[in-house]
This record gives structure tokens, sequence and C-alpha cells, in this order.
């Protein structure tokens, strides 16, 4: 089936800056360049499990724009709807890593090439082949417009049957939590598959509890709620039922990108028809290799290391 059925993400991506040293951004003179950004985290972790990807963008028509493009038809993402912007830089950002291992980012983010996509950018053609449309809240909350095209995009899902699934990954430097939750409003009714952090569905429904959470989620109608929770594992709420999620006990050393990875693990489930436990189980094991790797992506695991990982078959090494 997943050869069939695939992917669908839009989104921007950015070269990431990470420091060969920890120290405040002033006094570290050495980056090393990597490609990162969650939707593009995204792509990459479903194109390495095998599903069909389509990723669309806009970068700028420079060095790092080609860089970004290149990486991600290398990983096998469908890049022919990424552009590459005349007159637009693509994004840049650098990482701070403190002795503590605290970190900050700096964002050179905009103006974004991603501001030259309109809902007339979007077009049926594009989710031929689609079985699962995915949508992030860094998109949204890059440009006020986004939400229209979200809304194209959800429309044209709704046509053709495809699932729309949502991470609302709140960045709270690009927007305030009341505009976020008034974008949410709008896209969360056409959700089939919410994918979260439980901070974040906190944060967005102002409640507490787990419950409580749910019952703010409740109106929506959305068939799969997922609620990511670090090395907690994760938890899975459909249709009145729980399923729970172990953790798996890996050597995290970054955990930065697993819940892109998570979210790659549970669409793969999704699109090959996996029962509950056995998609939670699958998109833990991707989160945890996640962290296991220095990197955003980097970690992000092949179909034949989860079948490694999950005991499905003998490695031979030699
Ligand atoms: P996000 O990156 O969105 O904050 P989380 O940190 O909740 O997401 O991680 C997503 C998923 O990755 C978790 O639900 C879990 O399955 C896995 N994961 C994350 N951190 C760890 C960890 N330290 N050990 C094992 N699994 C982890």
């Amino acid at each position: 089936m997943s050869e069939e059925f695939g992917v669908l993400t839009i989104g921007d991506a950015m070269i990431t800056m990470n420091p060969t040293t920890t120290g405040p951004m002033r006094y570290v003179n050495n980056f090393e360049r990597r490609v990162g950004g969650a939707d593009l985290n995204f792509a990459t972790g479903c194109a390495r499990l095998g599903l069909k990807t389509r990723w669309i963008s806009r970068l700028g028509k420079d060095g790092f724009g080609r860089v970004i493009y290149n990486f991600a038809r290398g990983e096998g993402v469908d890049v022919s709807h990424v552009g590459l912007e005349e007159g637009f830089a693509t994004g840049v950002n650098f990482k701070e890593i403190r002795e503590d291992g605290s970190g900050k980012t700096c964002y050179y983010r905009f103006p974004t090439p991603m501001s030259v996509l309109t809902p007339e950018s979007i077009t049926e053609e594009m989710f031929d082949g689609i079985g699962v449309l995915h949508l992030t809240g860094v998109f949204l909350a890059l440009d006020e417009k986004n939400v229209s095209i979200a809304l194209r995009m959800i429309e044209i899902a709704g046509k053709k049957g495809i699932t729309v699934s949502f991470d609302p990954n709140i960045r709270l430097k690009l927007w305030t939590i009341e505009q976020a939750r008034e974008a949410f409003r709008q896209i969360l009714p056409h959700v089939g598959i919410l994918l979260t952090g439980l901070e974040e569905i906190q944060l967005i429904s102002e409640r507490e509890t787990v419950e409580d959470c749910l019952a703010y989620l409740e109106p929506f109608g959305i068939r799969d709620i997922v609620i990511k929770d670090g090395a907690r594992g994760s938890q899975l709420f459909r249709e009145g039922k729980l399923f729970e999620g172990e953790p798996f006990h890996v050597n995290a050393i970054d955990t930065v990108g697993a819940g892109d990875g998570f979210d790659a693990g549970y669409i793969y489930g999704h699109l090959n028809g996996m029962a509950p436990e056995e998609m939670l189980r699958f998109a833990n094991a991707v989160g945890a290799l996640v962290t296991t790797v220095w990197g955003d992506n980097e970690g992000l695991p092949y179909l034949e290391d989860m079948n490694a990982f999950l005991g499905n078959e003998v490695v031979i090494e030699r």
C-alpha cells in the first residue's frame, strides 16, 4: 500500500549552522553547515521509510537554496514543486550551545521566499497519489496568508478523500499563542490525525490534565489524537479509547527532530494499515532513534534500520 499512497507536505527549510564549540555565540568562530526545518525533517523521515513523499516549498535562488534542494532530492523527496526564487535569500539559523547543554537559536528567515506562495499556487495535480496531507504550525506561523493556503489544500484533500494530519509545532518566536489558537481553530475541524506534544496541547487549550485537553478538542471531531511525551513515549485517543505507546529506552543525545520523526513513523503506520498499538510502537521507535544521533534529521531511520531495531529481521554485518 505504501507504494500506492504517499504524503504531501508544505513548508520552508533552512540552513542550520551548528557551532563546533560550546559557549556564547559572540565567541564562537566556526560553525558546521547542516540542513533543517520541521517540514523537511518530516518529509525526509517519510522518504527514508519508503513513502512516496512530495514537498511543496520555496527557497532562495542562491547556493544555500541549492544545498537544501539537492539534499531533499538526494533523500528521495519529490521536489518538483520546490522552487528557487530570484530576489530572496534562503533562511539561515545559527545555534548557540552553552556549557551546561542548554541552547538557543538565532534565525535569519525573513523576508522568506515562501511569501510568493498563494492559494492559487496549489493545484489538484499536486495531490495525485497522495494518501495523507501533513500540515504543521510552522508553515501557518510564517505568514498570515498561509492559513488560506492550508485551507485550500484541505479543501482539495477533502474532495479526494485524503486524510489531513496536523502537528501544531508551536514556535512562539514566529507568532503569539493567540494567533496560533485562531489559526488552529480554522484548521482543526478538518484534521483526521493530530500529532501534538503534551505541553503544546496544554498551551493551546489553556488546560492542565490530558482529560481536560481532550475535552477542549472534542468539538473538532478529530479521529486520532496522538500526544507525544518525549522519553515517556506517546498516547493515542481514538473514538473514546486510549492506547499507550511505551517508550524505547535509548541513549538520547539530541532530542531535536524526534517529534518530526515520530510524525513520519505514525503516518507510515497509518498508510500501511497498522493497528493502533503497532503504529505507536513504530512511531516511538522512529522518535527514539532520532535522539540517538546528533542533528535534526541525521538520525532519521531507513526502513531497514527500523526492522533491525524492532527485531523484525536478522542483521548480518559481514
Ligand atoms: P518534540 O520533538 O515534538 O518535542 P518529543 O520530544 O515528545 O517531540 O518526542 C517525540 C517522540 O520521540 C516521543 O513521543 C518518543 O516516542 C520519542 N522520544 C523523544 N525523546 C525520547 C527519549 N529521550 N527516549 C526515547 N524516546 C524518545
